[in-house]
């Protein structure tokens, strides 16, 4: 089956009440490792990219390799742009057949995030393609909450659904605490924030930052709206780590593909426990 639009598969989630995991890959085995949990899982699923690891990999040749591997797994997938930045991002990732795009312009005064993001919506539109915008403004590597008041930062909820009114956006990320990359402080979700934005949207939510994350923070936001968790930081951990230990335990051994496909197996545990920790198995 084809990439379909990704807003299908979050109605469906968000309806069902179970979430969607969004796995970032760069790299052949990483996108094997997602789609064989899919098809094992029988899990819908997420597959992104950032405009650095569509760069890396090439723009027409990572989304080449999912859709040739899910198509060959029969898996139901979404293939997404992930923090895409600019216009040029948006209609890059359109013309190399992603099926939706995150157009983040959560950094720009919020006149100019509408203005922005109103456009690609309307592009995007035109032909099929899903849009996540991003409000407030998540914490992580390249921005770092604490060293501001993090309720400043916070989605709020009434600005949240005049921006998705005037945007016309399918679907939100929220910044309601959690960060990218590694937690270095234990995260403090507010859930009262995410249960208002939810009742006043009444759209699939976005939460970005699920590396880490206690599964009961993970169950009760998916209760409350969210309908997909951005995972990069847990699956990368993971292959590299395997990469190394299997490296210098077996530092003879100069067949790559054994040492990826044991670095793929690291992986797939934790894209598999983030899928049923979801919801999401047996759901195609
Ligand atoms: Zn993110």
């Amino acid at each position: 089956m084809p990439a379909v639009p990704m807003i299908e598969l979050l109605n469906e989630a968000y309806k069902g009440g179970y979430a969607l995991g969004a796995f970032n890959v760069n790299n052949l085995e990483m996108v094997q490792a997602v789609i064989e949990v899919a098809e094992e899982e029988r899990s819908p699923v997420i597959i992104q990219a950032a405009p650095s690891e569509l760069e890396y990999a090439g723009w027409n040749v990572l989304p080449g390799i999912v859709k040739s591997v899910a198509e060959d797994h029969g898996v139901t997938f979404a293939l997404h742009l992930d923090h895409g930045r600019t216009f040029d991002d948006a209609i890059r990732s359109i013309r190399s057949g992603l099926t939706s795009v995150m157009i983040d312009c959560s950094t720009l005064p919020l006149r100019d995030n509408i203005a922005q993001t109103r456009e690609i919506v309307k592009v995007a539109h035109a032909v099929g393609v899903t849009v996540e915008a991003e409000l407030g403004r998540i914490g992580g590597e390249e921005f770092d909450i604490r060293n501001s008041s993090p309720d400043a930062f916070m989605t709020d909820p009434e600005e949240a659904r005049n921006f998705v009114e005037e945007t016309g956006v399918d679907t939100l990320a929220v910044a309601i605490g959690t960060a990218h990359g590694l937690y270095k402080y234990e995260p403090r979700l507010d859930f009262d924030r995410l249960d208002k934005i939810n009742r006043l949207l009444g759209i699939p939510l976005v939460l970005h930052g699920g590396t880490g994350l206690p599964e009961q923070d993970i169950k009760r936001a998916v209760s409350l709206g969210v309908a997909k968790l951005n995972i990069s930081t847990a699956s990368r951990e993971a292959f590299i780590r395997n990469f190394v230990e299997f490296s210098s335990r077996y530092p003879e051994n100069l067949d790559l593909m054994k040492t990826m496909g044991h670095a793929k197996e690291s992986m797939k545990r934790v894209v598999r426990s983030v899928i049923r920790m979801l919801g999401s198995s047996n759901r195609v």
